[in-house]
């Protein structure tokens, strides 16, 4: 049997162990097919949860705003492909950021653009960590996140693009994530990530040094598109093989980069 907490403020969940129900869009599929795995679920009625806010000069997306609640706010509109790309209507209204961050392989289409930007974790029990480090670890991760806190990009720095076999609802084959630093076709320096091509969304360090003073044209893309897989871990799975992954990473990555999505 599955015990329910509900739990009224961040702080007190941070002290209890059990899974956090947020939209239970994958929890919820655990508790009818395995319930033996989640003997305690922690409900949180927090109104902070929910919310998006101001910390300082960033803002904060508590663990359990949805999808919908991110394409609806002005102030999150270069994330809101990523939340987009997530289900459909239904499942956007449900899963939310913090669910995202936990989403097995192939799921974590937002947390890919998350990781670009360089979100950092914040639990409830006050530790923040960076998005990069939470995701190494998240394997043994316990405990409840709060919040993401992020400075969210101007313009069009981050581009966003989502491969699915079907349309416009599938799950991924990939999803990449590119945020860039620099002026017109001039790149300083940028943040890849995929998500799918590995346990966890990963980081492409190979082709972010590659791109790194690079033109976005066919020539000066070629290098970062070349290097873009040499970072990822892709797996075998009903949607791709871990070959194919391979092999249309950098096409994906080169239609991002020169706008051809
Ligand atoms: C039909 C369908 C389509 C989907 N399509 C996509 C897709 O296209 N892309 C994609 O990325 N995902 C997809 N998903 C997966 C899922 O809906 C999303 O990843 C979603 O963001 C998960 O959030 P949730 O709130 O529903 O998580 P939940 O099911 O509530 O939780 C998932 C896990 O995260 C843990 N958790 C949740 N919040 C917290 C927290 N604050 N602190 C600690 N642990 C926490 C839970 O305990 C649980 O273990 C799909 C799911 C379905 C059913």
């Amino acid at each position: 049997m599955t015990e329910v907490q509900t739990i009224q403020s961040l702080s007190a969940a941070g002290q209890v162990e059990g899974q956090v129900l947020a939209g239970g869009t994958l929890l919820m599929r655990q508790v009818n097919y395995a319930p033996q795995e989640v003997p305690k679920i922690l409900r949180i009625t927090d109104p902070a949860f929910r919310q998006i806010g101001r910390v300082g000069g960033q803002v904060s997306l508590g663990a359990g705003v949805s999808m919908s609640q991110v394409i609806a706010a002005p102030e999150l509109a270069a994330l809101a492909p990523a939340a987009r790309a997530i289900g459909g209507p239904a499942i956007r209204n449900m899963a939310t950021v913090g669910g995202n961050l936990f989403a097995p392989h192939p799921y974590g289409d937002f947390t890919t653009a998350l990781l670009a930007i360089g979100a950092q974790v914040q639990w409830a029990d006050g530790r923040t960590e960076d998005i990069e480090v939470f995701l190494a670890n998240r394997a043994n991760a316990r405990g409840v996140v709060a919040a993401v806190l992020i400075d969210p990009p101007r313009g069009e720095a981050l581009r966003f693009a989502k491969v699915a076999r079907t349309k416009p609802k599938g799950v991924s084959v990939l999803s990449i994530a590119v945020l860039i630093n620099g002026s017109g076709r001039q790149v300083l320096s940028a943040r890849i990530t995929f998500g799918a091509m590995g346990a966890t969304p990963l980081r492409a360090k190979a082709a972010e040094a590659a791109l790194a003073g690079a033109t976005l044209d066919v020539g000066g893309v070629a290098a970062a598109c070349a290097a873009c897989t040499n970072d990822l871990n892709p797996a075998d799975d009903a949607l791709a093989s871990a070959w194919y992954r391979r092999e249309v990473a950098p096409i994906h990555l080169r239609r991002l980069l020169l706008g051809e999505t």
